[in-house]
């Protein structure tokens, strides 16, 4: 099995529906590259006009931002996991530090909304992050080992569920991204800690193409989640083509050894990762 480079951006609140319409067709024109796994999470209001412009076919995965623990209710100004779903979500965000520190998220909420993302069949994509007194103390790794255990605290085994490891401090404007020797640590607590559980484990925080190659080289590092650097369309195209590169080291068997779940969705209407065509890159 191919153990695909993952490469997803979240738009935050970003991008009116014409602008994410044309980054969506822009991605469809594009072949899919080899050992990518692709994955782009609009605004709630773009989730649908995103799906359509990607098309039925598409090995792009669309996701949401965040849902409610709850399939429905009187809930107002929420949105839940089936409306995601409608919409043509097949990915959730969950736990960003934005909503943990804007929106008050705490461990149990996350829990609560990872479980009911698993229940509706989609794959919650789980953020964990220390903020920088934690890091300067060098607490990384139990602190978010800790948060991801949290998540998943009474998700099925089998699951499919991915983890953005994204250090508070490193993410949006005022963040600096971390070094590849501050990442060697957590990425290996965190594959200790639940490898077999989780498909993936993602790096986010300031990538950018100049530094996206050495996070990449760092073991259990499955890919990367990214903000800024992707919001353009051809700035996310050549993160894409730079974990292609990397995919074809993966296919002749250089680098990755997570053991992937055992998902109980295998086999399911997910698109399975592209193989290698040769054919050239889509950058402009
Ligand atoms: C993020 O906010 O999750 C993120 C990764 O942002 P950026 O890449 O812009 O730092």
């Amino acid at each position: 099995m191919i153990a695909a480079t993952w490469i997803g951006t979240s738009w935050k609140m970003n991008k009116l529906l014409a602008e994410a319409k044309a980054f969506a067709s822009r991605l469809r024109e594009c072949p899919p590259p080899p050992g990518v796994r692709r994955f782009v999470i609009p605004a709630f209001p773009a989730i649908h006009t995103v799906a359509v412009a990607l098309g039925p076919d598409s090995d792009v995965m669309v996701g949401a931002q965040n849902a409610h623990w709850e399939d429905a209710g009187a809930w107002t100004g929420e949105v839940s996991v089936p409306q995601v779903k409608d919409a043509g979500a097949t990915l959730v965000e969950i736990g960003h530090s934005e909503r943990r520190t804007h929106f008050n998220e705490t461990d149990a909420t996350v829990n609560l909304k990872v479980r009911a993302v698993v229940r509706q069949g989609l794959i919650p994509l789980i953020c964990v992050g220390e903020p920088e007194e934690v890091f300067r103390r060098r607490e990384a790794s139990e602190y978010i080992v800790s948060q991801a255990q949290a998540a998943l605290r009474q998700v099925p085994d089998g699951s499919d569920v991915l983890i953005a490891y994204e250090p508070v401090w490193a993410i949006g404007e005022a963040g600096r991204a971390a070094e590849p020797e501050d990442l060697e640590q957590p990425f290996a607590a965190l594959t200790d800690a639940l490898d077999g559980r989780v498909r993936a484990i993602l790096y986010g925080g300031s990538v950018t193409t100049d530094n996206a190659a050495e996070i990449l080289a760092v073991p259990g590092v499955d890919g990367l989640f990214v903000g800024r650097a992707a919001w353009d369309v051809e700035g996310y195209l050549a993160l894409v083509e730079l974990a292609a590169r990397r995919g074809g080291r993966e296919l002749a068997g250089a680098s990755s050894t997570r053991t992937a779940p055992r998902l109980a969705s295998e086999g399911l209407d997910r698109p399975s990762v592209p193989q290698s065509t040769g054919e050239s890159s889509c950058l402009a």
